[in-house]
């Protein structure tokens, strides 16, 4: 009886199909997100935050200086920052790194445009995020940034700081602060702005309305105010904040916990798993039409191939067998086997 076993079958096999599919909707729901994000680089601000705040994808931060000759980052403030990513992220290992040094232009009064700070990133970054490193680059230049002569550091998302040294230096020129102090406070607040601090793809209370994506300091001094206040003269002041208030800090656990809105990267995604189920429900129906077809041809070929030595064992010596009778056996079975169809 064959039909019993080609159903079996028929079932595993779908099944089997079932199992494949269901695999590959598993791995295109954990790999395809990630792989589109990386290929169009269509992360969110605070996914790129996320990067640095967790330990799961990566578990290395690199901080890689480059620096214009003669402006190298201080000591306390490459201290200082690792002590901030320490205490704010999860990272298993943070390391400071300077790396080259970019020839001295003699041009006193450099201005940098987005352009000249793009090359500059494009030549002298030696280090990319890959495998389980994620890194930020710090270039320190010397001259001013074109678009505003008195920025002390620009945050380039998702990866980038920028740190004028030259401006910084002039600042503190009168005042009874340390370049460091300055430069510090300078260093960690980009380094905020890489966390997606104030406001940046998602609603803050407490961002400056004035300036945006900086903190509006309503309970307590912040590094992630807009502006470094020096006084010169014999003021004696106290360094800028170089530490986030509780209501950044607060922020920065939003951040990470912040989970991800649907959007044209889950659209494709299911996009593709649709075609999955489709791909399985297609072949399901394959199965199960081809096999039946194929069963009523084997039962018809199994039919007329009754051994022929059965027919000689009923062989009586000097009786002619009827060749009817091995006929009849066989329609009996065919019969037998119609029966069960019918069932
Ligand atoms: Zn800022
Ligand atoms: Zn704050």
């Amino acid at each position: 009886m064959f039909n019993p076993m080609s159903l079996r079958k028929k079932y595993g096999l779908v099944a089997v199909v079932w199992i494949v599919i269901l695999v590959a909707i598993l791995v295109t729901n954990s790999f395809l997100p990630p792989l589109v994000k990386e290929n169009f680089e269509l992360y969110e601000p605070y996914e790129y935050s996320q990067m640095y705040l967790e330990n799961e994808s990566y578990r290395e931060l690199i901080i890689e200086y480059d620096h214009v000759q003669g402006r190298e980052p201080s000591r306390e403030a490459m201290d200082l920052l690792e002590k901030r990513v320490e205490e704010y992220t999860s990272k298993e290992v943070v390391v400071s790194k300077i790396d080259e040094t970019i020839p001295f232009t003699e041009n006193l009064n450099k201005i940098y445009d987005e352009d000249d700070i793009s090359d500059y990133q494009d030549r002298y970054r030696s280090h990319q995020r890959e495998d389980e490193t994620i890194v930020i680059h710090v270039l320190y230049l010397d001259g001013v940034w074109k678009e505003n002569e008195r920025a002390l550091g620009l945050a380039r998302r998702p990866s980038s700081i920028v740190i004028f040294k030259d401006v910084i230096n002039s600042l503190v020129l009168d005042s009874n602060l340390g370049s460091e102090d300055v430069e510090q406070a300078v260093l960690v607040h980009e380094f905020g702005h890489l966390l997606s601090l104030v406001g940046v793809g998602y609603e803050s209370e407490h961002e400056d309305l004035n300036n945006p994506h900086h903190c509006d300091e309503s309970e307590g001094d912040c590094v992630m105010a807009a502006s470094v206040e020096v006084k010169g003269g014999d003021y004696d002041q106290e360094a800028p904040p170089n530490d986030f208030c509780h209501l950044c800090r607060n922020d920065l656990e939003y951040i990470r916990g912040k989970e991800e809105p649907f959007g044209f990267v889950y659209m494709i995604t299911y996009a593709v798993m649709a075609g999955e189920v489709m791909i399985g429900a297609v072949m399901s129906v394959t199965v199960i039409f081809w096999k039946k077809r194929g069963d009523t041809k084997k039962n018809t070929t199994d039919h007329y191939e009754l051994p022929p030595y059965e027919v000689k064992d009923r062989h009586i010596e000097g009786e002619e067998i009827p060749r009817r009778e091995a006929c009849d056996h066989t329609d009996y079975d065919h019969y037998d086997q119609d029966e069960y169809e019918r069932m």
